[in-house]
């Protein structure tokens, strides 16, 4: 690591006019503390509540801020991919800007990269989380570790530090349907794990995770790594196909031996309804992999830009990135379109 390092911080923000302020503030002291070059890249996700004002207001005080702002909520995972795209530094820290990741990690972040690693993850503990929630967490980090082929840990999210080839290999990973915690895990590299203590979110303000949108992220999770789901479907479809056999030959020998009967209308039902569900239940699984190579086929951009004061230049380059063309070898780019 050069004296001349640049780090760069990336910050998804959506409706986050209340405490931008106050964030730029606190990542300002602790950044200027490291005494290096840096960048701050806030995404605007379409925010609807002056959250591209308040950016606009800070880039016009301050020059190490640049902003990106999209034509619509585009969600967190686009944000990131945004700033990361257009971070220039020779590491990113990525970063929330609700302060629920505390600035004053950066600069153990930083100590940590100069040790040699790739990826500095802070893992967040889980106190003050309802212990509900803790639970299907656990219960969820279980079986997920059971079934992806990557590895993912309880606690860890996006904050993170990561070096400039491991951002360039994520932003190699062009896929529409992103899942960045595995993502994070796929690029690899060397990576150090250290643990803070939960911040709550803000009274007045209402998680995003509601009950329902972390079952569906746990089950994009589940099925963005491989195509396990799928292999299950057709090992129970052969021990189903088994059981069927062994129950045709009982009620064959057992006619043979007393003779036929009339039973088993409840047992029909049971079994129409039964294997009727796990049929559904399979096509489902099928059709959630249908739907995401659909996605993936469209090619569409993770996001259109609206607004920022990149330099048109970068911007055109950033284009390209968006139209998923391959970023220009080094040097080429100077030849011009
Ligand atoms: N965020 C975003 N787009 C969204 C939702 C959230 O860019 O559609 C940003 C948000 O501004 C914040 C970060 O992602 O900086 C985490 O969001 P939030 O605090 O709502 O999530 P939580 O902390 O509950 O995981
Ligand atoms: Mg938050």
């Amino acid at each position: 690591m050069g004296s001349t390092m640049r780090l760069s911080l990336v910050v998804p923000c959506y409706n986050e006019v209340e405490v931008i302020a106050r964030f730029h503030q606190a990542v300002t002291r602790e950044l200027t503390a490291t005494g290096r070059p840096y960048e701050i890249v806030y995404v605007d996700d379409g925010s609807s509540d002056g959250t591209l004002d308040a950016l606009v207001g800070l880039a016009a005080v301050d020059e190490s801020v640049r902003y990106l702002s999209f034509s619509r909520n585009f969600g967190k995972e686009a944000a990131m991919l945004a700033g990361l795209r257009y971070a220039t530094g020779d590491a990113v820290v990525i970063m929330d800007a609700d302060l629920q990741h505390p600035p004053e990690l950066i600069g153990r972040m930083l100590t940590e990269y100069g040790r040699g690693f790739d990826q500095v993850i802070a893992r967040r503990n889980r106190t003050g989380d309802p212990a509900t929630r803790t639970l299907f967490a656990r219960a969820y980090y279980w079986l997920i570790n059971k079934w992806a082929d990557v590895e993912l840990m309880d606690g860890v999210g996006d904050f993170r530090l990561l070096s400039r080839r491991a951002v360039d290999g994520l932003l190699e990973l062009n896929e529409y349907n992103r899942f960045s915690k595995g993502l994070f895990a796929w690029i690899g590299f060397e990576s150090i794990l250290f643990e803070y203590d939960n911040v709550k979110a803000a009274p007045d303000r209402k998680s995003r995770w509601t009950f329902r949108r972390l079952l569906e992220y746990g089950l994009d999770g589940l099925l963005s790594f491989n195509n396990k789901p799928l292999r299950l479907a057709i090992y129970v479809g052969l021990l189903l196909t088994a059981v069927a056999a062994g129950y045709a030959v009982w009620v064959i020998v057992a006619a043979l031996v007393h003779g036929v009967e009339m039973p088993g209308y409840v047992t029909l039902i049971a079994a129409i309804t039964g294997l009727g569900g796990l049929q559904m239940v399979m096509l489902g699984v099928i059709g959630e992999y249908i739907g995401r190579v659909y996605y993936e086929t469209k090619q569409r951009p993770h996001y259109l830009l609206k607004q920022t004061n990149v330099d048109p230049a970068e911007l055109n380059q950033l284009k390209k990135l968006d139209g998923l063309e391959k970023p220009p070898a080094p040097g080429e780019h100077t030849r011009g379109r």
